[in-house]
């Protein structure tokens, strides 16, 4: 069976060059980088080669702005823990929004336990955050804001740029987590005021547990990880080399094809779009209809339940995702599609497709060839949508249909 991909915003496959990048560091130069003799040397190297590439990606001054870690987990957690216990003699509240990933949204609560105060900005229906709302959340108690780049549901880009200024205009410490759009669309860490950024290198075609944070030379800020001297004292441990390497390699393929592969990403992006409106009814987009990241659609097909959809999806061979994720038994709608006002039983039946560099347009016909007929047959046994489709006689017509069909 054709196995189509579609779930690039929750992890990427390694690019083939990455892969060939990283294969040397396992083996024949698989020194410890902060060894003198020349095998560790050689590591040492390849890493600090890694940290000019990731540095050039993000816009960032200087490579030493740039500490390598074990995912955009760690980074979050670092970025905002990090300024939290560094700066907690100037103030006690944080800013952030509640449309962010849970590495971001976790920590925070985590914070509120050990007395931060923090504010979850709201968003509107498309998942924007107002930049007046930050202005006014901002107290002289404030030390950090933290909203996210781009979102990783309804691919919503951020005014950062905006948010960014307003930071530095009350000297308030400004962080984004740009996992989602980091290799993916331009971020020049300088231009956008940002002291601190995010990224995870399994969301870019690299590979999975290495990640960095951008920090802006002269942010206070206390290490996450306490042991020895690596990354400039500012996280211990060995470094994954070949994890860094593979990153490194990962950050420069995004360089020299981010331009073009967007713009064959929106384009794509934009047919399905039309496609999946223009064939099922009873639909909505999620997020905005240009603003958002290339590869992402977030459709609510109302009336079904997006996991009986991802199943179904499976069996033809297609990966996806859905707005409704199963958290200890109870089955909890998506927190970004609440935050947009989206009811709860839309927000179950929401879909997303996140499109990458392996997609073609035939992915696309083939997702819209076998999607319609997936929500046909499962919304004949669906009582909300005969109830919304009128009379008893209607709703034998399409069982008919569907009978015939089958
Ligand atoms: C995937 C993701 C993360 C977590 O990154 P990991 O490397 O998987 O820990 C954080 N933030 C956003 C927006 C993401 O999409």
């Amino acid at each position: 069976m054709k196995r189509i991909y579609l779930d690039h915003a929750a992890t990427t496959p390694v690019h083939p060059e990455v892969a060939k990048s990283m294969l040397p560091y396992f083996s024949e130069r698989f020194g410890n980088a902060s060894t003198l003799y020349s095998y560790g040397q050689e590591a040492r190297e390849a890493v600090e080669e890694a940290r000019g590439k990731v540095a050039l990606l993000a816009g960032a001054q200087s490579p030493k702005e740039i500490i390598f870690t074990s995912g955009g987990t760690e980074s979050d957690n670092f970025a905002l823990c990090g300024v939290a216990w560094a700066n907690q003699k100037k103030g006690d509240h944080i800013i952030t929004s509640a449309v962010e990933h849970h590495a971001v949204l976790n920590t925070c609560k985590f914070l509120q336990k050990r007395g931060f105060k923090v504010t979850y900005l709201p968003v509107d229906h498309y998942g924007f955050v107002d930049p007046d709302d930050v202005k006014k959340a901002i107290t002289n108690k404030t030390i950090l804001i933290s909203i996210m780049h781009a979102n990783n549901e309804v691919g919503t880009m951020e005014p950062i740029a905006e948010i960014g200024k307003i930071a530095k205009e009350n000297g308030v410490y400004f962080h984004t987590d740009a996992v989602q759009s980091f290799g993916h669309i331009p971020i020049r860490a300088e231009e956008l005021k940002a002291d601190l950024l995010s990224a995870s290198a399994h969301k870019l075609y690299g590979p999975k547990g290495v990640g960095m944070l951008y920090i802006r030379k002269g942010t206070k800020i206390v290490p996450f990880l306490y042991g020895g001297e690596q990354e400039n004292k500012r996280r211990a441990s060995t470094e994954n080399v070949a994890g860094i390497v593979g990153f490194g390699k990962a950050c420069e393929i995004a360089e020299g094809t981010m331009t073009e592969e967007s713009r064959r990403l929106a384009t794509l992006r934009d047919k399905f779009i039309k496609g999946i409106l223009e064939k099922i009814e009873f639909i909505q987009l999620n997020g905005h209809p240009t603003k958002k990241l290339p590869g992402n659609v977030n459709v609510s097909v109302k009336y079904v339940e997006g996991e009986s959809m991802l199943l179904k999806l499976d069996g033809k061979g297609i990966c996806a995702s859905s707005g409704s994720a199963c958290t200890s038994s109870i089955l909890e709608p998506s927190h970004v599609l609440t935050a947009m006002d989206v009811p709860p039983d839309v927000a179950h039946s929401s879909l997303r497709f996140t499109l990458g560099r392996e997609n073609t347009e035939e992915d696309v016909d083939y997702v819209l060839e076998v999607l319609p007929d997936i929500v046909k047959g499962l919304r004949l046994m669906s009582p909300l949508y005969q109830k919304k489709r009128g009379s008893y006689k209607e709703i034998c017509q399409i069982n008919q249909e569907g009978k015939d069909e089958d």
